[in-house]
């Protein structure tokens, strides 16, 4: 019996898959889509919200001033511009929150909802164009629908299917089930084409944010330096020297935009 709902279970997601494909308006790369852009956005919300409450109780969010303060001036810098890539951008609530903890990690959901964990600021000890370089990386993630890709993806793997076998499809509906979606592909590394992607277009927005160009290098370069190998959400990403080639290519490519943005008053997003 088990084996035959798997099969069916496999039938019906694998149709949806060969279906599911779209091409993405920002990067025209083709991406499998099983979860609509809005029911991404609602379930990274949830996600999102459940985390940060939980990280309240335990008094591990915004506990230093000076770093909160920071990162909402950068990434209130980015979001004016990271509208111009996508239009329904202007309509999500972003928000940035600053996790205690050693990791040096940082992420963007589907809708906006980042944090940065302050492993980073203590082990990197990051310039605000370092900051802004991370940041901005993260929102081409969200901007280019990695997660809803990685949502999609999931669902299509063995784990949709459990998912769906136990029950969270059947009885508590596809919003069950996207929420847990959500909150399992925060833990789950980007492919390399993603990463690609979010360096390209992150290098971009930051210099249309002013942000100089040669930060994304000089930040990787930080990272390649802590030893220890990549940490596990790197896990996937290309090596530390590919990836400063790359952005040591890109950056003179977005000099002129960078150099622009330095001579205009900034606009700030409002949390
Ligand atoms: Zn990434």
């Amino acid at each position: 019996m088990w084996t035959k709902i798997k099969t069916l279970l496999g039938a019906v997601l694998l149709l949806a898959a060969l279906t599911g494909c779209a091409a993405n308006p920002i990067t025209g790369r083709s991406q499998l889509m099983l979860v609509s852009g809005q029911e991404a956005v609602a379930s990274s919300y949830q996600a999102y919200s459940a985390m940060t409450t939980s990280l309240q109780q335990q008094s591990k969010i915004n506990r230093d001033a000076a770093k909160v303060a920071r990162i909402h001036a950068i990434t209130g810098r980015l979001i004016p511009h990271a509208l111009a890539y996508r239009g329904d951008a202007a309509s999500w609530k972003w928000e940035v929150n600053v996790i205690d903890s050693p990791e040096v990690n940082a992420f963007c959901m589907a809708g906006g909802k980042m944090a940065i964990y302050s492993g980073f600021f203590d082990k990197m000890n990051p310039s605000d164009d370092e900051l802004a370089q991370v940041m901005a990386h993260e929102i081409a993630h969200a901007l280019s629908d990695h997660t809803r890709e990685k949502m999609s993806m999931a669902m299509a793997s063995d784990l949709g299917v459990q998912l769906l076998a136990t029950g969270a499809g059947a009885s508590a509906g596809q919003t069950q089930m996207a929420h847990a979606l959500a909150l399992y592909v925060i833990q789950m590394p980007n492919s390399r084409t993603a990463e690609s992607e979010a360096d390209r277009i992150g290098i971009e927005l930051a210099a249309r944010a002013g942000y100089n160009p040669a930060a994304a290098i000089t930040l990787w370069q930080k990272m390649a330096r802590q030893g220890n190998g990549p940490p596990e959400w790197l896990s996937t990403h290309p090596s530390h020297e590919s990836r400063i080639a790359e952005l040591s290519r890109l950056a003179p490519r977005v000099e002129p935009l960078y150099r622009e943005a330095r001579g205009k008053p900034q606009q700030n997003y409002r949390f």
